[in-house]
């Protein structure tokens, strides 16, 4: 279970250091930092300060750092609004520095909610435009920090930049050591892509992993356990070795599926990972 990581969103019923007991009881090594609280409070000196305090002194080391989302992403479509994110991302990528980790997981593309017609023919071109600025604007903050930022696909149907073969062409001109990947498999599922083409798709760019499985309702419902099978996990674990994948296995779970614990799904999710490992 050295490369295995767990996202510390299974457990925001609690407060960080009781989330990291909860992660380390199960056997994970490691945790993806979900900045959102009550686990993180910003990224100021003082919140930096208690993060590497709290993390000296436990046995759940923190791998990554899920960056804040919401509209804090790279694609922007206005000045204003592009200079917000920066202002937000920034301090957040050197925090993660400071706290030695490998990967920040940004949002690439803001939600339909936040345009203001997603049916306009340049949306696909200015969502392009607004992520290399980003970059660009990022970047010396990035190799300054030692850290990777990997862009993650979301969950938004019949969209520009919603799978791993678009947005590995918006970042195919930034260094592999400082940009990168991260494929989400449940919104992989909600727009109908197949994991294992999204896995070639990203192919060496692929740095990061958010491990979860769909529930099927009326909708197609993410971050449930992998246990309920919906995606073909074997032909997925055959696919990762094909591409020769090196980075974490992270669990992004957040969502029980029979009324169980929050412990009793933490605890299946350890030994399915395991197991498929
Ligand atoms: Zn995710």
């Amino acid at each position: 279970m050295t490369n295995t990581s767990c996202s510390t969103a299974l457990f925001k019923d609690r407060e960080l250091t009781a989330a990291l007991d909860a992660i380390a009881e199960v056997g994970f090594p490691q945790a993806e930092l979900n900045v959102r609280e009550p686990h993180v409070y910003g990224a100021d000196a003082q919140e930096q300060q208690r993060l590497i305090n709290l993390f000296a002194s436990h046995s759940v080391q923190a791998r990554t750092m899920h960056a804040p989302s919401g509209r804090s992403i790279l694609g922007t479509l206005d000045q204003e609004w592009h200079q917000e994110s920066v202002d937000i991302l920034a301090p957040h990528i050197r925090m993660a520095g400071n706290l030695g980790l490998t990967e920040v997981v940004i949002h690439p593309i803001p939600s339909r909610t936040l345009v203001p017609d997603d049916a306009d023919p340049t949306l696909r071109q200015r969502m392009e435009d607004g992520i290399r600025r980003s970059l660009d604007a990022l970047l010396p903050t990035i190799e300054e920090a030692g850290v990777r930022v990997t862009l993650e696909n979301l969950p938004y149907p019949d969209y520009p930049l919603n799978n791993m073969g678009d947005l590995r062409s918006v970042i195919e001109p930034y260094p592999s050591a400082s940009v990168g990947l991260i494929l989400d498999f449940g919104h992989a599922g909600r727009v109908g892509r197949d994991p294992s083409d999204e896995l070639r798709a990203a192919g060496e760019r692929l740095c990061g992993t958010h491990m979860h499985d769909i529930e099927v309702g009326d909708d197609l419902v993410d971050h449930h356990s992998p246990a309920l099978g919906y995606f073909d996990w074997a032909a997925i674990r055959r696919t990762f070795d094909e591409i020769g994948y090196q980075g974490p296995w992270t669990m992004e779970v957040s969502k029980t599926s029979r009324e169980e614990s929050l412990e009793e799904l933490a605890t299946e999710i350890a030994h399915w990972l395991a197991g498929w490992l």
